[in-house]
């Protein structure tokens, strides 16, 4: 008993190490990522089951490392806010985005809006709404055909900067919408205080509600809260036609998730959009 107690202790050791090893290097490796060309982005569209028309696209950056291949998120984007890259990386997302959303708006769909993911970090940059602003500008681009996300934590409660930096950009008529909704720390007045547009109800949600009665209850009052404050809503992770018939039938007709389709890169969009007019 002792040895093998031993050898697991040795194994969960050597995995951690392994662990923080592999974190050491990516993150050295992430501070040339930018200079060696080596993200990318992937869209995946978004549609309102009720015209089954795709009327905008998530933005999901891929970091695909010359020796470990693509990297998720999941995994990169922590790095990349502790070591305050996220603001380099998130410029250079925003403008690859808009320079790819205008070509598809002038050779497919005029109308075609895109969502971003914002870190918190780089809400607490200064030139974020200049840099937002120009990116749009320089790229022809109206701001109510974009939208930002953000996910909501504890640090951006009672922040003055936080605040002043939602309704700047609110102020320059762009699309505000809380991601993951539901999850985290959720407070109710939030809602309420920003200028928010739209809630993104949570995957997790989505993927219990057909097996636990609470959450379940729970989306149920999410949509119920969405209608009755005026906000635009959809659902992310929708995975099978009876998640998607669930949804509909109680008011939600926004989707995303793997059903539809999967996070492509934009030759694949390309593709996609020329087999439907929006
Ligand atoms: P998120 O913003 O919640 O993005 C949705 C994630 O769910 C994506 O994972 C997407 O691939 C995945 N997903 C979409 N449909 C389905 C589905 O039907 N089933 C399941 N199981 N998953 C689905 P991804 O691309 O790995 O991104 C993970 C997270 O990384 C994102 O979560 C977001 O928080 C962050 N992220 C991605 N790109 C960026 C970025 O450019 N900037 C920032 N700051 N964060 C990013
Ligand atoms: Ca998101
Ligand atoms: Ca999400
Ligand atoms: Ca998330």
């Amino acid at each position: 008993l002792k040895i093998s107690k031993e050898s697991a202790l040795g194994r969960y050791n050597e995995e951690k190490s392994q662990e923080i090893e592999r974190r050491y290097f990516l993150q050295k490796e992430l501070m040339h990522a930018l200079r060696r060309n080596e993200f990318l982005l992937y869209y995946q569209p978004q549609f309102d089951t009720r015209t089954n028309q795709i009327t905008g696209m998530e933005v999901l950056l891929r970091w695909n490392h010359p020796a470990l291949g693509i990297i998720s998120p999941a995994e990169f984007i922590p790095i990349a806010e502790e070591t305050g890259l996220i603001i380099d990386i998130g410029k250079w997302s925003m403008q690859e985005a808009c320079r790819q959303l205008r070509h598809w708006q002038k050779t497919k769909s005029p109308d075609l809006r895109l969502s971003m993911n914002l870190s918190v970090k780089q809400f607490y940059q200064p030139d974020l709404v200049p840099m937002v602003t120009n990116v749009l500008r320089d790229n022809s681009i109206i701001p109510e055909h974009f939208e930002l996300e953000f996910t909501e934590s504890l640090s951006m409660h009672n922040s003055e900067t936080f605040i002043r930096t939602i309704r700047e950009l609110k102020n320059i008529k762009i699309h505000l919408s809380i991601d993951d909704f539901g999850t985290g720390y959720s407070s109710l007045s939030y809602l309420t205080q920003l200028p928010l547009d739209k809630i993104k109800i949570d995957r997790s949600f989505v993927h219990n509600m057909l097996s636990s009665k609470q959450d379940e209850i729970v989306i149920k009052a999410i949509i119920g809260l969405a209608e009755n404050l005026g906000l635009q809503m959809i659902a992310e992770g929708v995975e099978s036609e009876v998640q998607a018939a669930f949804l509909e039938a109680h008011g939600c007709h926004h989707m995303q998730g793997f059903l539809f389709s999967r996070p492509l890169p934009h030759d694949q969009i390309t593709e996609m959009l020329s087999k439907q007019y929006i």
